[in-house]
């Protein structure tokens, strides 16, 4: 079962989206989940997870609602107020679908770099653990050290780094970024989400050579049992189709033994989410 772990939908509107600039233009447009169906089953892929893309509560509600419609997309990653004292009446609200998996708040954008270690922050993702939700960590490699204190406070939540934290793929410099995943790989409830690189790299000249390092280094410190392909559809269309931007890190594990492809390639993201292909409930 190939799975697709990280992509997005959204309707597009110029105020709401208003980080897709004009070197983006091909962005602004609506990306529902009939336009990525056929890109899925073109490379082989079964489903998918939904990644917020808005910090409302009310888009949270619209991807549950899509999903519901579409089997294909197997789980959310939603948003809630993670730093609101209101966080556990917010996640009451979707606690019976299934189909909520996880939740990520945009810390990339946090003008504080010591955001993820903010108190309201920290009692919000403590309380993750009891409706049963992994946490999404998107950030940029400066992030990286910071990140590792944050998941050293939580043994017990599952953790999933998006993109492999934007490695500096364009610039070709591989440290202090290497470090950073390193440390981070050591926590055995962290996973690492190898998708959204050929958006690190030079949109209009990439070639698979110039990733093929990251990933080298993302697969000594999390192992093929921790790692998750994943396409950032629809933003790795700036850089590359959809089959190209999948096919960097399938082309890259092709050379393992079949069980780790399928590891990472669908297996690791069933298991960390606890999907459920083509059911609608969990009973
Ligand atoms: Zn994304």
């Amino acid at each position: 079962m190939l799975i697709d772990a990280h992509q997005h939908f959204w309707i597009y509107d110029s105020q709401k989206y208003a980080w897709i600039d004009d070197s983006m233009a091909r962005l602004r447009r609506d990306f529902l989940p009939q336009d990525l169906q056929p890109e899925l089953e073109r490379a082989g892929f079964r489903g998918c997870v939904a990644v917020q893309a808005q910090q409302t509560l009310e888009e949270t509600r619209w991807l549950l609602d899509l999903a519901a419609s579409a089997p294909f997309v197997l789980g959310v990653i939603g948003w809630v107020d993670l730093q609101s004292p209101q966080v556990r009446t917010q996640l009451e609200t979707f606690a019976g679908n299934p189909k909520l998996v996880g939740i990520r708040h945009v810390v990339q954008s946090e003008p504080d770099d010591r955001f993820l270690l903010r108190p309201e922050f920290l009692r919000g993702i403590s309380v993750l653990e009891e409706f049963d939700l992994a946490y999404d960590i998107l950030i940029y490699p400066r992030h990286l050290p910071v990140a590792a204190e944050f998941v050293r406070r939580f043994p017990r939540q599952r953790f999933v780094l998006d993109h492999a934290a934007k490695p500096p793929i364009k610039s070709g410099s591989v440290h202090p970024w290497a470090r950073g995943i390193r440390e981070l790989g050591t926590f055995r409830n962290v996973y690492c989400k190898l998708s959204g690189l050929v958006t690190e790299a030079d949109w209009h000249n990439w070639k698979q050579e110039h990733i093929a390092p990251y990933l080298d280094c993302a697969f000594e410190s999390f192992g093929p049992d921790r790692l998750m392909i994943g396409s950032d559809w629809p933003v790795c269309t700036v850089a590359a189709s959809y089959g190209q931007a999948i096919g960097v890190v399938k082309d890259y594990v092709r050379r393992h033994a079949a069980q780790v492809q399928e590891a990472v390639l669908g297996s690791n993201a069933e298991r960390f989410w606890r999907l459920q292909p083509r059911q609608q409930s969990r009973g």
